[in-house]
């Protein structure tokens, strides 16, 4: 957590997330979804612009992504379910209503398991609904603020994208355990294929919750806070209302239940509006569109077809692969790269040494270089040749990292960038390497004389010098010549 802050009252965080759904087209049009980069306007049909007459109809695939999510959120699928009209009038909703699951929604009562800070955390899940998206306002200003501009501008290509909204029970205490919530959300909504999750495109949004505790305990006035759009700034946007609800309460003023908009220049949030109530929405049911019926039988379908789940995965990887929770963490965070590693493991190259490499140097080219995985150019089972070659000491740790960046670079064989990296043909031999062993055993006498003595049963301080002889020549020595040298010198 970056604030050094300490909250004087307890912090109660609710969270309500909104996921795009993954589908190929509209809640309820045939329009498809992928709204980015389009002309404005050119997104749409008479049943997402409210023409009237026209009639919404069922997108299905979006059901199934809710009950999937709702599964994997440990939710009780309904068997029936219903969508009502939410009443409001804003240009960016061409029927002044939108159609969102209300009193029944698909999917209720799940948890999300967490880990902060080392504690576990359980935060329980209210329930899950779908809803269609609305459309974007552009306001044209010099400035970019919404007071500077003198008309406002409409596109309506996004509105009737399906949208699922997870709305938590207020169960996080604080910034830090919501940013894990949220981080933990988009991890199951990735492997479930359910959304891309992505909170700079506006994938996933955030609507954040906060309210401080009551001396006697109970739950104090809550505000409402958006427009976070980046991990980052959520946890900034909570730490700042903990500040400011603080200091309110303590010069004697009181919370007033608000909709506050986090602005990332400042770094404050702003009010907005008050609070709208139930009531402001004048919800009743939407009779143009039939109850959501999914049964048992589908349901054990819907759990049948759902893969192995980021906890499940962690659990068999310290199983199987023996590797640190921190290592497991970096390398599940997403399924391509968890697969990733499993080839490169399937493929010969020893766990705990593999996952340093993709932890380490995968990760880290990805990075510089941009691009996933799934496009990288080192295929796992070349990954795991060049990590059994260090393994068995043909090759220096820090060739084998030349070795990946020229395959990466370069169009070219694994042979080819051996050759190149200099790690073979021009071998070190002869006196160069009788130079370089004498200057590693120098530097290490009480190690050499462990050797000389006889204890190194087990022959790991061998090991370790012939690993620094490697390093010291860049991989560049003959193994052989070089154990040979060692072990004479060594009096073996
Ligand atoms: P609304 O219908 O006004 O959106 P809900 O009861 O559905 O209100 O709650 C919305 C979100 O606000 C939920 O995620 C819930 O956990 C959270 N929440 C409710 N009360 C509080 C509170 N006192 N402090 C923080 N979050 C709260
Ligand atoms: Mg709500
Ligand atoms: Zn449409």
């Amino acid at each position: 957590m970056s604030a050094s802050y300490v909250s004087k009252r307890q912090v109660v965080i609710g969270l309500e997330v909104h996921l795009q759904l993954n589908t190929t087209t509209k809640l309820f049009c045939s329009c498809p979804t992928d709204y980015i980069g389009k002309t404005p306007n050119s997104n749409v049909c008479p049943i997402c612009l409210a023409v009237p007459g026209t009639l919404p109809l069922l997108n299905d695939g979006a059901v199934a992504l809710g009950a999937r999510m709702g599964l994997g959120l440990h939710c009780k699928i309904q068997n029936y379910s219903n969508f009502h009209r939410k009443n409001y009038f804003y240009a960016d909703l061409a029927k002044a209503y939108q159609i969102t699951q209300y009193e029944l929604p698909i999917a209720t009562g799940g948890y999300m398991d967490l880990e902060v800070g080392g504690a576990a955390k359980r935060v329980r899940v209210h329930h899950l609904h779908l809803e269609e998206d609305a459309g974007k306002l552009v306001h044209p200003t010099t400035d970019g603020r919404l007071t500077g501009a003198m008309y406002s501008l409409v596109d309506y290509n996004r509105g009737g994208v399906p949208l699922s909204e997870v709305v938590s029970e207020p169960d996080m205490s604080s910034p830090a355990e919501a940013r894990e919530y949220v981080m933990r959300l988009r991890q199951l909504a990735r492997y479930l294929d359910i959304s891309d999750g992505e909170m700079e495109s506006g994938s996933l949004r955030v609507d954040a919750n906060i309210s401080l505790s009551n001396a006697d305990g109970s739950l104090g006035t809550r505000v409402e806070i958006k427009n976070m759009n980046s991990f980052k700034s959520l946890e900034q946007a909570l730490e700042y209302e903990t500040v400011r609800q603080n200091k309110a309460l303590d010069s004697g003023g009181r919370i007033v239940q608000e909709t506050r908009l986090w602005d990332n220049a400042e770094g404050v949030t702003r009010s907005m509006r008050n609070k709208e109530t139930a009531s402001d929405y004048r919800y009743y049911p939407e009779m143009d569109l039939a109850p959501i019926v999914i049964t048992d039988e589908e349901i054990e379908d819907f759990k049948r077809g759902m893969p192995e789940l980021p906890w499940e995965k962690r659990d068999r990887f310290a199983r199987d692969f023996g590797l640190s929770k921190e290592e497991i963490a970096i390398i599940t965070e997403q399924r391509e790269l968890a697969q990733y590693y499993e080839d490169t493991v399937a493929s010969g190259a020893p766990p705990a040494r593999a996952a340093n490499w993709v932890r380490m140097e995968v990760l880290r080219m990805l990075n510089e270089r941009g691009g996933t995985i799934s496009d990288f150019k080192v295929k796992p089972g070349v990954l795991a040749d060049i990590v059994k070659k260090i393994e068995d000491g043909e090759l220096s740790s820090t060739v084998g990292k030349d070795i990946l960046e020229l395959l990466v670079a370069e169009d070219m064989s694994l042979d080819d960038a051996i050759k190149r990296s200099g790690a073979s043909g021009r071998r070190l031999t002869g006196d160069a390497l009788d130079g370089i062993i004498s200057g590693v055993l120098e530097a290490n006498p009480d190690v050499a004389d462990v050797i000389r003595s006889g204890q190194d049963r087990k022959g790991g301080k061998l090991k370790f010098l012939q690993g620094l002889v490697m390093k010291e020549t860049r991989g560049q020595a003959d193994p052989k010549e070089a154990s040979e040298v060692l072990s004479r010198r060594l009096g073996l």
